[in-house]
């Protein structure tokens, strides 16, 4: 077995045993590999042991290993920030983008979007702890960015998606995503038909998973460390 398959393995089991600790089936989380930094015969190795959705920071990155990987059924993630003149390479190559954070980008995908594709199934980045100088919108702007991305024709609004800062202990790990779960049932208590929470990475996957996470974006524990 491979390094990346047996990383897999504990992965897997990470995620079975904490929804499992809080009465979830592990069935109701997705299991992103964050493939930035590696090369396409990693992601290759973990589709090899059944792993199907990866994930992409850098954009021109993702793009190359998309294109690498053409003839594997495998789902791509956008989780980087997104500059305006990268808008269309992300429209035309991904499947999701969970960097939203204005609604210049969520309206420049949705124009760039080739006919004939998908919808992109899309989430807004949440600044949820507060960081000034972080990417993420305002947790009281959220609502509003929602409403306008659902009205865009090509894209499919999913969820919310964060990425706190490293937490020091499990207690302040459950704080903050807790608090993104809040505003994730206060925005489908206003109707907005939510069903994506991306959060919880290799170090906070299982407070991610207690405070209520749908999708798991997991780098490090999957590949190794990143140079
Ligand atoms: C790198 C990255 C991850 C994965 O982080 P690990 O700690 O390696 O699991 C998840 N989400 C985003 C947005 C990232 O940039």
């Amino acid at each position: 077995m491979t390094m990346i398959a047996d990383n897999l393995l504990r992965v897997r089991s990470r995620i079975a045993q904490a929804a499992l600790a809080c009465g979830r089936t592990p069935d109701s989380i997705v299991l992103l590999a964050v493939s930035k930094k590696f090369d396409a015969d990693a992601v290759r190795q973990a589709f090899a042991a059944g792993q199907t959705a990866f994930g992409e920071n850098y954009i021109q990155e993702g793009v190359d290993k998309i294109a690498a990987l053409a003839d594997l059924p495998l789902q791509w993630h956008c989780i980087g920030p997104i500059q305006s003149n990268k808008t269309r390479l992300v429209a035309e190559h991904f499947d999701w983008v969970h960097s939203i954070d204005r609604l210049k980008t969520a309206q420049r995908l949705s124009e760039q979007r080739p006919i004939g594709k998908a919808p992109l199934q899309v989430c807004i980045q949440v600044n949820i702890d507060g960081g000034s100088n972080k990417s993420g919108v305002a947790p009281e702007a959220v609502l509003e960015l929602a409403r306008q991305t659902q009205g865009l024709a090509h894209l499919h609004l999913r969820g919310l998606m964060t990425i706190p800062e490293p937490a020091v202990d499990l207690d302040a790990a459950l704080a903050v995503h807790q608090r993104a779960r809040e505003l994730f049932d206060a925005l489908n208590a206003q109707g907005l038909g939510l069903d994506t929470l991306s959060m919880g990475m290799t170090g906070d996957l299982e407070a991610a998973v207690q405070s209520g996470s749908t999708m798991l974006r997991v780098g490090t524990a999957i590949f190794g460390k990143r140079d």
